[in-house]
């Protein structure tokens, strides 16, 4: 049986004890958000400046049951990159169909850009995937225009404020049929100062409205080699601030660690012979 209260990243009481893997089989991405440099993890769940390996299908089965040979308490499979996971739909949905048929009692959890999601929400829902999360910086599309790149939709690539309006529009879509089908959703905000995070307690409410559970914050790490690089992270009085607007609205996250694509072990305490794990699979 599945019980999602073991999800350590969603209730606080099982963050040290019920572990957590993200199994890094998504290398793609179908937007280019401004704040990422593409040879490292995608900021939607993971602390920039990091590669990971990236496993078939296969080898992240083989993988999940090794971890739970070593790791009995490992209740949590996730995906959040290094791309995005719907950039990589054969890939992500391939190797959610293994995972659940070898342990029905696994949580399941997602991280997307939201851009690719709406198509797969049946299948999600029939899989018992219980946990979502879409990272979503705004709803103005001047200014989301201003955090992307670009965007790649059925083949197309769209840019500027077409671009953020596609985005914008299939996030909150995926949203709204993720609540329908039951599935527990967070919102993940970057933070970027001078950009959105006067709009981020704004963003909360309309995020109330379509029935999200949960927000995390996550200030900008501004990379090198980026149009943000120079920018100046937001200072942790600005995110308290932030994180009490947005508590007027929705719970905020408290304990987000900012996993890499390929953690693994409890929450802010990874497993270190796991990565020895990860990198004989990625041979097989
Ligand atoms: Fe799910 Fe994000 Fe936690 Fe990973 S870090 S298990 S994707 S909520
Ligand atoms: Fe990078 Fe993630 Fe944005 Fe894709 S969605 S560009 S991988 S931060």
């Amino acid at each position: 049986m599945i019980d999602i209260k073991t999800h350590p990243c969603f209730n606080k009481d099982a963050k040290g004890k019920y572990a957590r893997v993200h199994l890094p089989v998504a290398p793609q991405c179908n937007i280019h958000c401004n704040y990422c440099k593409r040879d490292y993890d995608c900021v939607n769940e993971s602390r920039p400046g990091v590669t990971s390996e990236v496993l078939t299908p296969e080898q992240a089965l083989a993988y999940t049951i090794r971890l739970r040979e070593r790791m009995p308490n490992l209740s949590v499979v996730g995906i959040a990159g290094p791309g995005d996971p719907f950039a990589n739909p054969i890939q992500t949905m391939k190797t959610l169909h293994l995972i659940r048929n070898e342990f029905t009692d696994m949580v399941l959890c997602l991280s997307s850009n939201g851009l690719n999601v709406l198509p797969y929400v049946d299948e999600l829902k029939e899989l018992e995937v219980s946990h979502v999360t879409i990272t979503i910086n705004g709803t103005n599309t001047e200014t989301l225009s201003k955090l992307y790149k670009w965007v790649r939709f059925e083949k197309r690539g769209y840019f500027g404020e077409q671009a953020a309006s596609i985005l914008l529009k299939n996030q909150l879509e995926a949203i709204r049929a993720l609540k329908r089908a039951g599935i527990t959703v967070k919102a993940n905000t970057i933070v970027v100062p001078g950009i959105n995070d006067n709009a981020v307690v704004d963003l909360a409410a309309e995020m109330k409205k379509l029935g999200v559970d949960i927000m995390n914050t996550i200030p900008l790490y501004p990379v090198e080699g980026t149009p943000f690089e120079d920018f100046e992270e937001p200072s942790p009085e600005m995110m308290k601030e932030l994180r009490k607007g947005i508590k007027e609205h929705l719970p905020p996250m408290t304990h987000c660690s900012r996993c890499r694509a390929d953690a693994v072990g409890l929450l802010g305490k990874d497993d270190p012979e796991a990565k020895q794990i990860l990198s004989e699979v990625s041979k097989l």
